[in-house]
């Protein structure tokens, strides 16, 4: 106790060793005489004895203190406490400002990585219907040249779910091939035959299946699967290819005149967009020899007239 006092008062307190020093002479009255008793008397006294009455000439030192002393003593402390609680304020104010900074930065990088991802989607997640992007070459829709992608036929975008049944949401690779199919059942609208599609997700138990357009009997057109996406409709080849299901209302599977020519235009633009020839559309049939489109598998001449037109429509 007696060592801090004398280390951290008396830095702060220098006065008060003064005063110590200053008491003896202040009390006049004492004659020389009985200063050398108290004095003798005090070198007598064991060490530790000596070292107890310091401490209690010190103690009793501090109501002497003059008015003005002890005002400056309470201004030095309570200047020290305000210069403490400042720097305690500033600290909490830096930390609320690293804090709401910190905050800040990490909003910043979300909405930043949000942003990209809506301009730069690949549509994978299902729910960014433009697919568009914008690489080192300009700007792409469902990965085709923005300008090109302008000029497709008229149709109506509707995506199926991401589902492993029906859009597995992959990425398609580098088109070779365009396939035409026919739905198997008759006299159905473009969109009935979407809805099939759409509710194979929830009956687990059957194949995959799906297309990227269907035409419909009135020749609309539906796009269920974005064109930077694999759609499942010929097996082995759902990695570089374009499938189109053509709706029909003759028993033979004939297409009417609407869906023909509104797939006509659909094959004309496909094949420029990518680079193809007329000889690359393919019927599902010439792929596993599957039945379909059945009115093109049966009449071979339909066929060629189909892809004669194409070729036409191209030009
Ligand atoms: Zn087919």
């Amino acid at each position: 106790m007696g060592a801090r006092y004398e280390e951290d008062d008396e830095a702060d307190y220098p006065f008060l060793r003064e005063s110590i020093r200053q008491r003896p002479q202040r009390a006049g009255e004492r004659t020389a005489k009985q200063q050398a008793v108290r004095q003798q008397t005090s070198r007598q006294q064991p060490a530790k004895q000596q070292a107890a009455r310091l401490q209690t000439t010190k103690l009793q030192a501090v109501p002497q203190l003059s008015a003005k002393q002890d005002r400056n003593a309470r201004q030095r402390q309570a200047a020290l406490i305000r210069r403490k609680r400042r720097m305690r304020r500033r600290k909490q104010i830096l930390a609320v400002l690293l804090c709401l900074l910190l905050a800040g930065s990490v909003l910043a990088v979300r909405r930043l990585q949000r942003e990209q991802s809506e301009a730069g989607g690949q549509a994978v997640s299902g729910e960014l219907s433009a697919g568009r992007s914008f690489g080192l070459f300009g700007e792409k829709i469902q990965g085709i040249d923005a300008g090109q992608y302008e000029k497709h036929p008229e149709w109506t975008e509707d995506f199926l779910t991401i589902s492993e049944y029906s859009r597995p949401g992959e990425p398609l690779g580098e088109v070779k091939n365009i396939f035409v199919h026919y739905m198997a059942t008759p006299n159905t609208s473009a969109a009935q035959n979407r809805s099939y599609f759409e509710n194979l997700k929830d009956m687990h138990d059957v194949p995959g299946a799906s297309a990227h357009f269907i035409i419909g009997i009135e020749g609309e057109i539906l796009q269920i699967v974005p064109l930077d996406e694999m759609a499942y409709a010929v097996k082995g080849r759902n990695e570089d290819s374009i499938s189109i299901e053509c709706c029909y209302k003759a028993e033979n599977g004939q297409f009417t005149q609407e869906t023909y020519d509104s797939l006509i235009t659909l094959l004309a633009w496909l094949t420029d967009t990518y680079g193809l020839d007329t000889e690359d559309i393919l019927r599902h049939y010439d792929c596993g020899g599957k039945k379909c489109p059945l009115y093109y598998v049966e009449h071979e001449d339909a066929w060629k007239l189909l892809k004669q037109d194409v070729e036409e429509a191209r030009k």
